[in-house]
């Protein structure tokens, strides 16, 4: 994974819909802004939904029920825009042992083509929501859950690896500890950290916030690679290129190498099971 310096090209893997419950705008409008903002690829990325066995219902993800829909309107958005935007199919996932087979069969039955790891808990119940971590227990476990998802081999990208600091207070040594830990296994494993631009907008969060600039010291330090992602649950975001090239500079100047493609996998391999 080689790494690059200025934009040869604005690309966002990063994308929801209306159908994760906390989305707004019709699909196609994500494309539309994607193409006036000159963004070559448009991943989407919505939060997937799992086969709860217990009846448990989120109200952050889109219920099974939708997933063949998502994946039928994204397909055809995808051969609507040939050309124009180029299109892709993806989902942001937990790492849930006891639904990885599940995942991978979903990914390879709708043709999903890349999963961005979205480590918000470590458990389906959805208890101890990671970006409200305020204890060094709530770190050792988000750095734990990572490093098992890292080395699953299941995910293209580490979203917002930064998401503790959403809820703890500084960037303390415990931050940092929780941090090389996320950032060795991201490198051992080769997969690229997200420098998530949604933590610009969040107005609600109880601590520090991120892109936390403690964390991505770090990942300087720890060699890995990253790419930069809107997590936009609105169109207009996609409008906002200023900022996108601003990550881009920052990320460059920190000397952290910067991938912009994905790999488009054709399939991913079906569950053994
Ligand atoms: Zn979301
Ligand atoms: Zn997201």
């Amino acid at each position: 994974m080689s790494g690059r310096r200025g934009i040869r090209i604005r690309t966002n893997y990063h994308t929801h819909t209306t159908r994760c419950l906390h989305a707004e705008g019709t699909d196609e409008a994500y494309v539309r802004a994607a193409d006036a903002g000159g963004f070559g690829v448009l991943g989407f990325s919505d939060h997937s939904p799992w086969p709860y066995r217990d009846g448990f219902e989120s109200g952050i993800r889109m219920p099974l029920s939708q997933l063949g829909d998502y994946a039928r309107s994204v397909r055809s958005l995808r051969e609507q825009y040939a050309g124009k935007v180029d299109v892709r199919l993806g989902l942001e996932a937990e790492y849930y042992p006891e639904f990885e087979g599940w995942l991978r069969d979903a990914c390879r039955e709708h043709g999903v083509s890349f999963l961005l790891f979205g480590n918000h808990f470590d458990n389906p119940g959805e208890e101890g929501y990671f970006g409200y971590a305020s204890t060094v227990s709530d770190l050792r476990r988000y750095a734990a859950r990572a490093e098992m998802g890292l080395s699953s081999g299941l995910f293209d990208c580490l979203a917002h690896p930064d998401l503790f600091m959403q809820g703890y207070a500084r960037f303390d040594e415990n931050c940092r500890a929780a941090s090389r830990d996320v950032c060795a296994a991201a490198r051992a494993c080769g997969v690229p950290l997200e420098f998530n631009l949604s933590g610009f907008y969040n107005t609600w969060r109880r601590g520090a916030g991120y892109p936390a600039p403690g964390f991505w010291q770090v990942a300087a330090k720890e060699g890995v690679s990253a790419i930069v992602g809107l997590d936009a649950h609105k169109p207009a975001r996609l409008a906002e290129c200023e900022i996108y090239d601003l990550a881009v500079q920052h990320l460059d100047a920190l000397g952290i190498p910067r991938v912009e493609l994905l790999p488009a996998q054709a399939a991913r391999p079906a569950s053994i099971a």
